[in-house]
């Protein structure tokens, strides 16, 4: 064998924008919390046993049948018309204004890429989903953070900050947020929508979670205030994502954005360089799903879902020690704690992992930093007797922790 030639200095090799890139503090601690024992509260996936396993099957045979190699073959960018019809008509808009996305973790990614160029002031929430902040990250953002409480994103502050930054775009998850699980008002969605559009920022409205609700009364989202504060769909300043991965299936990675011609245009185009088109059969096979199946999938999730969160509510009540507070959740899959002043819930988790429980630290949804005493617990993947085990074993870790 020859001798091994000295490797390429990869590091100095690397673009600007690799190097603003970092690996997820999530994706490390999945890693250690996916020891057989331990009830994780910290994954965030899908219930798998809900997956409509025969139906997809079904649908797969029927659309193989119904449209031959047409189904295995390279198809528009834009995605498949039915799909974008359908999408269109439910959301009063025309088809044209939908561009279908592999996941809305790619829509994050290429509205990242059309839309902040280095240095842009992004306004996000405090916390936000690392996802977005991690899709976002390359493209060079500085970030602003908008305080928040039970009621979503303080508008009153966000009103102060649009006088004194020049801010782009705002982010903004308003639906059971990923991590908190809180809902951005009905009062304060109006607000943010004026003072947004009066200030010409961009709204990126992500709603993975909205059709997931399980008690209470929605509220319009953002792209319909946009619309009606428009007037004209192609001047609406809200550009909305959704997915079909919390409603139906996360593997097909189908999903979509709502958005003015010049956005999804600009979409299509980035679209065009990353993936050519969303896989045509994943696109096809949720189409065959949207009229019976899906409703009834929904209806399934939301009320597993609306369980375990009851569940895991009434232990935590019972289990976690005075001067813990925690969100309760309306919809979607997490909700989020936060510890007395000074317990930093990274150096905790070692302890609740000898205890054989899991959950997220806080610390990383945040995208300037802070939030040490702070977790995300994840409901919608454990069963009722993880549930109540896995709650009482991180109460005696906060307990200990206390002490
Ligand atoms: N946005 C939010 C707020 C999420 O929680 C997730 C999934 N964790 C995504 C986007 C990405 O979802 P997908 O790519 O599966 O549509």
């Amino acid at each position: 064998m020859t001798p091994a030639r000295p490797a390429p200095d990869f590091t100095a090799l690397l673009s600007d924008r690799a190097r603003r890139m970092t690996a997820s503090a999530i994706r490390e601690i999945l890693k250690i919390t996916q020891q057989p024992d331990v009830i994780s509260f910290a994954g965030g996936l899908p219930a798998p046993e809900l997956f409509p396993v025969e139906a997809v099957k079904l649908a797969t045979d029927a659309v193989l049948t119904r449209y031959g190699p047409a189904a295995l073959q390279y198809s528009t960018t834009e995605g498949h018309p039915p799909l974008r019809e359908w999408i269109g008509a439910k959301a009063r808009i025309p088809a044209a204004n939908v561009q279908i996305m592999t996941g809305s973790q790619q829509a994050l990614d290429l509205l990242g890429k059309v839309l902040i160029s280095e240095g842009d002031t992004v306004l996000v929430e405090a916390p936000t989903y690392l996802g977005a902040l991690q899709s976002f990250q390359p493209y060079g953002p500085r970030y602003v953070e908008l305080p928040t409480d039970d009621g979503g994103i303080d508008v009153d502050a966000l009103e102060e900050l649009l006088k004194t930054t020049s801010a782009k775009l705002l982010y903004a998850v308003p639906n059971f947020q990923n991590p908190t699980g809180r809902t951005l008002n009905a009062e304060r969605r109006r607000r943010l929508v004026e003072l947004t559009g009066h200030h010409g920022v961009l709204v990126i409205e992500d709603d993975p979670y909205g059709q997931l609700r399980f008690t209470g009364e929605a509220a319009p989202s953002l792209y319909e205030l946009g619309l009606e504060y428009a007037g004209d769909v192609n001047a609406n300043h809200v550009i909305y994502c959704s997915s079909f991965s919390k409603t139906l299936v996360p593997g097909l990675r189908d999903a979509w954005v709502q958005a003015a011609a010049p956005i999804v245009s600009k979409l299509v185009q980035a679209k065009q360089g990353a993936d050519l088109h969303t896989p045509t059969l994943n696109q096809m096979i949720v189409t065959e799903l949207l009229e019976d199946v899906l409703p009834r999938q929904i209806e399934t999730v939301k009320k597993a879902y609306g369980e375990r969160a009851a569940l895991m509510l009434g232990h935590i009540r019972q289990q976690f020690p005075g001067g813990v507070e925690y969100t309760t959740p309306e919809g979607g899959m997490f909700l989020w704690v936060t510890l007395p002043e000074g317990i930093d819930s990274t150096r905790m988790l070692e302890r609740a992992l000898s205890r054989n429980v899991a959950y997220v630290p806080g610390s990383p949804f945040f995208a300037l930093g802070g939030g040490e005493n702070t977790m995300r617990l994840s409901y919608s993947s454990a069963t009722p007797e993880q549930i109540e085990r896995g709650v009482a074993a991180l109460g005696e870790t906060i307990r200990g922790a206390l002490d």
